[in-house]
């Protein structure tokens, strides 16, 4: 492990906040020492008082701040005086240590303080940093991991045993630090749960860490148990898993009441793991530090059977809800991490940014256990341990903090035509809704318009079956089913007379524009019959299915066509409580279809101004792909619950229509 510092990224810090900023982001950039909002970091300063008196000030990584991205709001200031002197005392609810951090900050409107706020008061430097290092929780997950530390270290760290984090933890140290501190001493390491560094500066205490799990490596190392296979590349194995897949997030989504994302990842490691004779007792362990559990559970479900999985949740529960000190309820009984022998690592979450995260500290999982096994054996803590900080008042708030869901979170939605006018709109319209969006289009564009994980892009050409089914095993092995589909590719050709309008000319834009959505259809509706808050199509009409205009014959056609099949979709699939109902729009104009050329000629003809021609309608308003896109999410809403089989103009008003 190298050290990132670089003096002339450090001379831009102004004071000693600044350089805490940056050391702590130096940090949070190396996953392998902390992991989404894990780890935690501090300095001490002196400031004076509205009074003019200085006191120190303890400036601690707020909750809710990534150390990765921290900046200097991050931070909450506490007097240094209180925190030591609350470590005193005997015992201190959770409640009210939040209260006595909250209360003793010198800024109303910063975050709350870590947890961890009165330990790292009470050591005595100026700089502190915690992080929960892979290689250290590898080393001290194994059952003669205290030996191989003090191995190790020697007098370098002060050892702590397993204790809950938060007042608890603090109070060890309080009487633990002074008994084995002494002039060598850089850090301190947490049995199972990470490790400490200090210094008098930014730099010193920050390339201790690096020092301190340097050594942990380089013991990995010798011990040879540090390689791991290292791709995560795709494996395809030719199967399709869309039904298992489907069926699964189905099955997981009744028993959490709500819908979710199931995401698999069958890289070449991730399989090689799930493959492994001793999987059923490595896997069964628990995770490689407490802090995991709010994101992981405690265990992954092996294979795919959900009931098992929540009956032994329950029972986990029980077994420790009576030792609680205060009534518990239950969380949601449904696995966070899958591990299947075809499919690799599974991963469950409320949200696609959920579903990455999990996967992420896994992967480190993975690490450390495939290392700590490599080293005699992984072992983590007791189930209690683990259930403490699971069901930990604090962890709890810090999850119930997120405010209301949006209203398609859980759900997938896939949109075809999706580079470009109404389909680009529509991927915007559902992501502001919380949706995971699945962008088909023929266009390479539709992979990289949108850098997040609720996103994701295929090139498919939506008229080649084979595109087709490609798709739909990539995006459900990507968020596990589809609950919504918008079948909105479509291309307007140029205009031709019946007596000039060629075979070829026809059939393109019968399959681009009909036989494309049977298709889609068909292959969707496994998918939407068994979606969770039920299924979802949206079909993209015209507003000639209603008004034909003469030299549109292919395209009118296909359009009544797709009307007509939506109609039927709707009689259909009622009973799956498929809801099907068609938009027909009219004149767009910021979308693929309506070059400026064609903009301008068409005004021209009909002697008016491109501003006139655009709002020719009984509204006099201009209709853009937003208007439409927004229509498009709210007839797969809660304002359209009731609605199937309808046909909805979105025109601005059309006399003809009318
Ligand atoms: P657009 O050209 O901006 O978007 C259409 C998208 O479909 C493009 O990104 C294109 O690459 C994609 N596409 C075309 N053929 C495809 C194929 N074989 N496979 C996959 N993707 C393919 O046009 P738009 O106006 O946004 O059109 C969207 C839909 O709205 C179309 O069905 C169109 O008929 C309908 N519509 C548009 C208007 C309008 O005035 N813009 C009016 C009525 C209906």
């Amino acid at each position: 492990m190298n050290s990132l510092w670089t003096s002339e990224e450090a001379e831009q810090c102004k004071d000693e906040l600044d350089l805490r900023v940056y050391s702590s982001r130096l940090l949070g950039r190396d996953k392998t020492l902390v992991l989404h909002g894990g780890g935690n970091t501090s300095v001490k300063i002196d400031e004076q008082n509205i009074l003019g008196e200085t006191e120190t000030i303890l400036y601690v990584k707020g909750s809710g701040w990534d150390l990765e991205f921290i900046e200097r709001p991050g931070f909450s200031p506490v007097r240094l005086n209180h925190l030591v002197r609350l470590a005193e005392l005997e015992t201190l609810s959770d409640s009210q240590m939040v209260n006595e951090l909250k209360t003793h900050m010198t800024n109303a409107s910063a975050p709350t303080p870590s947890v961890e706020a009165i330990l790292h008061a009470i050591l005595p430097y100026k700089y502190v940093d915690h992080t929960h290092a892979d290689s250290l929780v590898t080393i001290t997950n194994t059952p003669n991991g205290l030996n191989r530390i003090k191995d190790i270290y020697g007098d370098k760290v002060v050892i702590l045993p397993y204790c809950m984090p938060g007042f608890d933890l603090a109070r060890l140290c309080a009487t633990e630090f002074p008994k084995q501190v002494n002039d060598n001493t850089i850090g301190m390491v947490l049995m199972n749960h990470g490790i400490f560094s200090f210094g008098e500066t930014a730099k010193e205490s920050y390339e201790r860490m690096i020092s301190l799990v340097s050594m942990a490596e380089s013991y990995i190392k010798q011990n040879k148990a540090w390689t791991i296979l290292s791709s995560n590349k795709e494996v395809d194995d030719g199967k399709s898993h869309v039904q298992k897949i489907s069926e699964l997030r189905s099955d997981i989504s009744k028993h959490a009441k709500k819908p979710m994302l199931v995401s698999f990842n069958s890289g070449l490691k991730n399989l090689d793991f799930v493959n492994r004779e001793d999987l059923g007792d490595i896997s069964q362990e628990g995770p490689a530090t407490p802090d995991h559990v709010i994101r992981t559970k405690r265990l992954p479900m092996l294979g795919m059977d959900v009931d098992a999985y929540v009956q032994e949740y329950t029972k986990y529960f029980k077994a420790h809800e009576s030792s609680a000190k205060q009534a518990l309820s239950m969380l949601d009984p449904t696995p966070r991490v899958i591990l299947d022998h075809e499919l690799g690592v599974g991963t469950v979450g409320a949200t696609a940014k959920e579903t990455a995260i999990i996967a992420d500290i896994y992967d480190h999982t993975i690490d450390v256990i495939t290392r700590a096994t490599r080293l005699g054996e992984y072992r983590a803590l007791p189930a209690k341990d683990i259930f403490d900080v699971e069901y930990w008042e604090l962890e709890q708030a810090k999850l119930k903090k997120s405010g209301a869901s949006p209203e398609f979170m859980g759900e997938v939605v896939l949109i075809t035509g999706a580079a470009s006018g109404i389909g680009l709109a529509c991927v915007n319209s559902f992501l502001a809704r919380g949706a995971a969006v699945i962008g088909l289009d023929i266009n390479d564009a539709v992979e990289s318009l949108e850098q997040q994980p609720a996103y994701l892009g295929i090139s498919c050409d939506v008229s080649i079956r084979q595109h087709v089914e490609l798709a739909l095993e990539k995006a459900v092995r990507h968020f596990g089913g589809i609950d919504m589909l918008i079948l909105n590719a479509g291309i307007f050709p140029k205009s031709q007379n019946i007596y000039a309008l060629s075979d070829e000319s026809w059939r393109e834009v019968m399959q681009i524009n009909l036989d494309s959505n049977l298709m889609l259809m068909r292959e969707a509706y496994p998918l939407l019959k068994i979606a969770p808050n039920g299924g979802r199509v949206v079909m993209m009409g015209s507003k000639n299915v209603l008004a034909p205009g003469p030299g549109a014959a292919a395209y009118s056609v296909a359009k009544a066509g797709i009307n007509q099949l939506a109609r039927v979709a709707a009689l259909e699939w009622g009973q799956d409580n498929i809801r099907v109902n068609t938009l027909h729009p009219d004149a767009v104009f910021d979308t693929g279809i309506w070059t400026d050329e064609v903009l301008n000629s068409r005004a021209e003809s009909y002697g008016l101004s491109v501003d006139e021609y655009k709002r020719k309608n009984i509204l006099k308003t201009e209709v853009s792909s937003h208007d439409v896109a927004e229509l498009v999410a709210e007839m797969c809403g809660k304002l359209f619950a009731k609605t199937t089989g309808a046909q909805l103009p979105v025109d601005g008003g059309n006399d003809r229509v009318i």
